[in-house]
């Protein structure tokens, strides 16, 4: 027996979470860390939806690399809910390697870097040095990113223009773009600035670079990501009494004739008083009952977006940093991933992350290869004379939702017109991109709108963390 928000007893309340992915493991742990009894469904044999990590011979390989920055704080509040904060830490101070090969006097390093001043100083002497822009480049950046610190992402006349289109307003040479916000935009984002939402960009800069000092020092995992969303995810869940059935599909979910809901899996049919689907778009469009939105087909206009991992093992080591990103060259992010994938024998694998990928996501593995090992070799000397062990690609067709213009009135919030059923989802409406952060803070909002359905308490964790 546990008690309602009366104070008075009440039969311990059943929800099925359906999706474990970020947002259904969090919203499942929330449910039960407030006392509910939660069965979590999830149609594949592990956690942790898009960000996973799979064996290949003697490496464990990530579907994707991920990262975030410091003031993710609801991602970072999930690392410590399941104990793995000490595995994907925060590097001390923002420091990102850019190397330019695309100079006409040879390949220029420069350094995106932040000091421990207020803000908006802490970023000055970076800007003021950075070797890819003119001397007006970085004036005008300056001041349109003192523009932007100004904006209101939740401003939805902000969702109805492109990034590219507000950066030629403030005087934002095509370089600048190039050199500066779409080296940020594209990663964040998984779109260039003339296909990405105003609104999101203005989320991720004036958050992540204009909100505190250490907003953008960058997290990284240092063991595979299956180590944090599935292993160690799924202790915590265990721990907190979560039935957890993997290879369990949810089919059909139904209200009953009590006012409870009815949720269909093969073999069974598992009865809730709430429940919290926490899957992608489509398959959110799919499992909704009649009713349950007003117009619910325009789920369907949310797009996806692609991003491609490229990786490959030399058999030497061919880059010192723990990662850079490139200008000049197709290559975008690349990351060592050596010591986390566990490759033995002296070698190095690297990841090369590549956002935004329409263009290459379908090409055949051959070609990738012949298109990126050579830039690979431009950008990093020692690589010229390496041998490469293996060389394969992840992709992942719909990694995202699509930040396109206009999106933001297409995410729906975590209730619906349904009582007792919430929406769950990096796509819904947290504000964020399709992040960690945006699943994790949709996997708070539905278990805090269950719980209030319920009649419960709810203090949001992020109260303490913010
Ligand atoms: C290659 C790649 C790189 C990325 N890089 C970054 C990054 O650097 N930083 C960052 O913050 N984010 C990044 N992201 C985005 C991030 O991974 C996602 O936004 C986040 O993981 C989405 O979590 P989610 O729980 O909302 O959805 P999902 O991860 O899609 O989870 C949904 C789950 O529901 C399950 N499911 C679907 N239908 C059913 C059903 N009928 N019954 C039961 N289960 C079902 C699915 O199997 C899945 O496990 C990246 C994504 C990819 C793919």
């Amino acid at each position: 027996m546990t008690r309602d928000a009366t104070g008075q007893g009440a039969r311990q309340a059943h929800a099925v979470v359906v999706g474990g992915g970020l947002a259904g493991t969090t919203a499942a742990l929330q449910l039960a860390d407030a006392g509910v009894r939660v069965t979590l469904l999830e149609g594949r044999p592990r956690l942790g939806g898009l960000a996973f990590s799979f064996r290949r011979g003697e490496l464990t390989v990530d579907n994707g690399q991920h990262v975030y920055l410091r003031c993710c704080t609801a991602y970072r509040w999930f690392l410590d809910r399941i104990d793995g904060a000490r595995l994907a830490p925060v590097q001390d101070r923002l420091d990102v390697p850019v190397l330019d090969v695309g100079h006409r006097r040879g390949p220029r390093l420069g350094r995106i870097r932040r000091d421990d001043l207020p803000v908006p100083f802490h970023l000055a002497r970076s800007l003021a040095t950075y070797p890819h822009l003119s001397a007006v480049e970085r004036v005008s950046v300056g001041r349109a990113a003192l523009a932007l610190s100004r904006l209101d992402p939740a401003d939805p006349a902000l969702d109805g223009i492109d990034f590219a289109t507000w950066l030629g307003r403030h005087g934002q040479s095509p370089r600048a773009v190039e050199a500066l916000w779409d080296l940020v935009g594209v990663a964040t984002l998984n779109a260039t600035a003339p296909n990405a939402s105003m609104a999101l960009a203005a989320m991720v800069f004036k958050t992540g670079l204009l909100s505190e000092p250490g907003a953008a020092d960058i997290g990284w995992a240092r063991v595979p990501l299956g180590e944090l969303h599935d292993t160690l995810a799924g202790k915590a869940l265990a721990a907190a009494g979560v039935r957890t059935e993997l290879r369990t599909k949810a089919e059909r979910i139904s209200r009953t004739g009590d006012g409870r809901w009815a949720v269909e899996v093969p073999g069974e049919t598992i009865e809730a008083d709430t429940v919290v689907l926490a899957v992608p778009q489509h398959e959110t469009r799919a499992l909704l009952p009649d009713g349950a939105l007003d117009d619910p087909d325009r789920l369907l206009d949310i797009g996806t977006a692609p991003i491609l991992n490229l990786h490959v093992v030399y058999d030497r080591k061919v880059l010192r940093q723990p990662f850079f990103t490139a200008l000049g060259s197709p290559v975008q992010w690349v990351f060592d991933r050596t010591d986390a994938s566990g490759l033995k024998g002296g070698g190095q694998y690297l990841a090369v992350s590549q956002s935004a990928a329409q263009d290459d996501i379908d090409e055949p593995v051959a070609v990738l290869r012949a298109r990126y090992l050579p830039e690979l070799e431009r950008l990093l000397p020692a690589a010229r004379g390496a041998g490469v062990r293996d060389f394969f690609v992840t992709r992942e067709r719909t990694a995202t939702f699509d930040p396109a213009p206009g999106t933001g009135r297409l995410r729906p919030g975590a209730r619906t017109r349904a009582p007792g059923l919430h929406l769950a989802g990096a796509w819904t409406a947290t504000g964020w991109p399709a992040t960690m952060e945006g699943a994790v803070r949709s996997g708070f909002s539905a278990a805090g709108a269950a719980l209030s359905a319920l009649g419960r308490r709810h203090d949001h964790p992020l109260q303490e963390a913010v």
